[in-house]
């Protein structure tokens, strides 16, 4: 079995400094996130460990000094914290600011801002929250249902796949053909380039792991890029989530990870992934070849890839 890693994968520089800004911090006085830092168990784990509290509701923390997250926050929310008396430390990623920028920009130029994004997701909320009024569309029915105006500011969350924000841009330029729409591109490069590196892979292997926090949303993202390019894909936290019954008659697979995974976890998802390649070859070789039903797409590997999806 071939193991291919994608050329881009794991872990971005947003979330390495925000992890190095809250050890940094914490090594200074007791300090409080608000919200996961970043939606991965294991990153969590390692900062709990090292004294950092983590608590979603500001009422419920009793540090004097909060941390906002690389996903960011509004100027309401901060300053709302700020007048509670909490010292506040921001390790918003300089990619979401930008996004912030560009909105406020658009809604300054007179645009009504749309963000192609997941509603309630706590970056979404951070663009929009300091806005009178705002849209938050994922897909073209909720373009479809959007009132009529004269202009629009479309902007991304910065994790969306780009082809599908494009995508959802050109439906709204078709459903209202006499708004000036105005489009700025918001989705992040690192976003762009583990994108790119999956669907390359999906392409030419027939299994795709893909590591990352359960409620992570680009690694769900990566996950159905994959699935559009036809791969089987099976979304894992560890390596212990891993199934050698998956890889039975699979030659190639994929591995990639969601911008929230360390290093490590990759490493020993990848290195289990090895044990289970070399396992399956021992036991084709002492059986003469591959079994009947093991072939890729066969009935057993398509309930266990629908069961995992
Ligand atoms: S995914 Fe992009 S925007 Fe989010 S923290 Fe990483 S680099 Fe920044």
């Amino acid at each position: 079995m071939n193991i291919h890693r994608a050329t881009h994968l794991g872990m971005c520089f947003g979330v390495r400094d925000a992890i190095e800004l809250a050890l940094d911090r914490a090594a200074r006085e007791p300090v409080t996130i608000l919200g996961d830092l970043v939606h991965n168990p294991t990153v969590l784990g390692r900062l709990r460990r090292n004294g950092i509290q983590i608590e979603a509701d500001p009422g419920r923390v009793n540090t004097a000094s909060v941390m906002i997250t690389a996903h960011g926050a509004s100027e309401r929310r901060i300053g709302a914290l700020q007048a509670r008396g909490f010292r506040v430390t921001e390790a918003t990623c300089p990619l979401v600011r930008v996004a912030h920028r560009a909105l406020k920009s658009l809604v300054a130029a007179g645009f009504h801002p749309v963000v192609v994004g997941l509603r309630g997701h706590v970056e979404v909320r951070g663009m929009t929250e300091d806005l009178e009024g705002f849209e938050v569309v994922l897909n073209e029915a909720e373009v479809d249902a959007l009132a009529e105006r004269p202009r629009f500011g479309v902007i991304a969350q910065t994790t969306q796949p780009i082809a599908r924000v494009r995508e959802l841009v050109a439906q709204l330029r078709r459903r209202f053909p006499r708004s000036e729409i105005r489009f700025v591109d918001t989705v992040c490069q690192p976003t762009k380039q583990r994108q790119h590196a999956a669907e390359e892979l999906a392409q030419r292997c027939q299994a795709i792991v893909v590591v990352g926090g359960a409620h992570s949303n680009n690694t769900r993202q990566l996950a159905e890029t994959c699935r559009r390019h036809g791969a089987r894909v099976y979304r894992v936290e560890t390596a212990a989530d891993l199934d050698t019954a998956w890889f039975t008659g699979v030659s190639d697979v994929g591995l990639t990870a969601g911008t929230s995974t360390p290093d490590e976890t990759i490493a020993t998802v990848e290195a289990r992934l090895r044990e289970i390649g070399a396992g399956l070859a021992s036991g084709e070789r002492r059986a003469g070849g591959p079994g009947e039903g093991s072939r890729p797409g066969s009935a057993v590997s398509a309930a266990l890839a629908l069961s995992h999806s």
